[in-house]
């Protein structure tokens, strides 16, 4: 009988979950390496900050200089980019139960859970995979 696992990485690749991430995150990192080309030039006098930044998150760019903006935008695409890796999964291991059963893929997510052990706030902070215990209460 195969396992929730192997239906888990079957419906990453019939959702081609791979494909999306890589436009995302190309898409992600032209956005920024746009904005801050733009604020490059704009620190030059002659366009003496006529150029528009991107400007996805207004109130930052008002309140901040340049660079925190840009570092809070770099953050807050990290944290969509890592919101959007964690729908896949969740996406995955709802086909996945369809086709094992429910019940045999939370014995599978419990089994993940025990290997897991305890991370600290910032390895899950950035970290692609939800925790098992999610996985699990969102089955
Ligand atoms: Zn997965």
């Amino acid at each position: 009988m195969l396992s929730h696992e192997f239906f888990h990485e079957q419906a990453h690749i019939e959702k081609r979950h791979e494909l999306k991430r890589r436009i995302l995150l190309i898409t992600i990192c032209s956005l920024l390496i746009l904005n801050s080309q733009l604020s490059i030039l704009n620190s030059l006098p002659i366009f003496n900050s006529q150029l528009p930044i991107l400007n996805f998150l207004p109130i930052f760019n008002s309140q901040l200089s340049t660079l925190n903006s840009q570092l809070l935008s770099t953050f807050t695409l990290a944290i969509l980019y890592r919101l959007f890796c964690h729908s896949q999964e969740f996406e995955a291991d709802r086909i996945a139960a369809k086709k094992c059963g429910k019940n045999a893929a939370i014995e599978s997510l419990k089994l993940l859970q025990m290997r897991e052990g305890k991370t600290n706030f910032f390895a899950n902070l950035f970290s692609l995979h939800p925790r098992a215990e999610k996985r699990i209460a969102a089955l």
